[in-house]
């Protein structure tokens, strides 16, 4: 079983992007990719793109899209990236995902899949605004999907239970507001060219993956790598 192509996981933060595009990376064998850890690892690596990008970082800044794309370009070049991909949570703009595409061409993967992550509203805002986190261990609970025994204190040491800033409920829409503002013309992008696939990601972890799993076994043979 390959992938042979990029295989694009798109959709909102609590959509359940990074544990499924794992999952899919681990059974295809590929490498599981997001721009935060290429960053991070060109860093980590004192790659030349990482010595670009290490103190635009720690300033705080955003790496521009000329730096993201050349250490994309250079990632895909590598070995392990022969049989295929996953990205997870990239492309985030238009212009990255036109890049992405002649990039792809250039290298032969031909077209990408696109999976669009779709979630309830409500159902996403009890996943992000439920989110608690230990003080002490860094556990997560739910308080609506997965609440500790006691409200407030994790299970295992007692820690105390802290929520992220920006899984308060006011951050949350907003984080959301722009996602679906900055996303939109993305997935168009992707259906006008017959690349999108949706998925309900408001079911449960197995029934997601076998949807995906699903997607990618109808779509093989179709314009990817061969
Ligand atoms: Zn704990």
């Amino acid at each position: 079983m390959a992938l042979n192509r990029a295989l694009i996981v798109l959709g909102p933060p609590g959509a359940g992007k990074g544990t499924q595009s794992r999952r899919i990376a681990q059974l295809y064998n590929v490498p599981h990719l997001s721009t935060g850890d290429m960053l991070r690892d060109a860093i980590n690596r004192g790659t030349e793109l990482g010595k670009i990008a290490q103190p635009i970082m720690e300033r705080g800044d955003l790496v521009s899209d000329e730096l993201i794309m050349a250490m994309v370009e250079q990632r895909l070049s590598e070995p392990d990236c022969s049989k295929g991909f996953v990205f997870d949570g990239f492309p985030r703009t238009l212009k990255q995902a036109a890049q992405l595409d002649a990039i792809l061409e250039s290298h032969g993967f031909g077209k990408p899949i696109v999976v669009d992550f779709a979630v309830p509203e409500d159902k996403l805002l009890k996943r992000l605004t439920g989110r608690w986190m230990c003080s002490v261990d860094g556990e997560t609970y739910n308080i609506y999907e997965k609440p500790p025994k006691v409200a407030g204190i994790c299970d295992a040491d007692g820690g105390t239970l802290i929520q992220r800033a920006d899984d308060r409920p006011e951050a949350v829409k907003e984080r959301l507001a722009v996602y679906e503002r900055k996303t939109k013309p993305l997935t168009d992008y992707y259906e006008s060219k017959g690349l999108l696939e949706r998925v309900d990601a408001g079911k449960s972890v197995e029934e997601v993956n076998r949807e995906v799993r699903a997607i990618l076994n109808r779509v093989d043979g179709q314009h990817g790598r061969v």
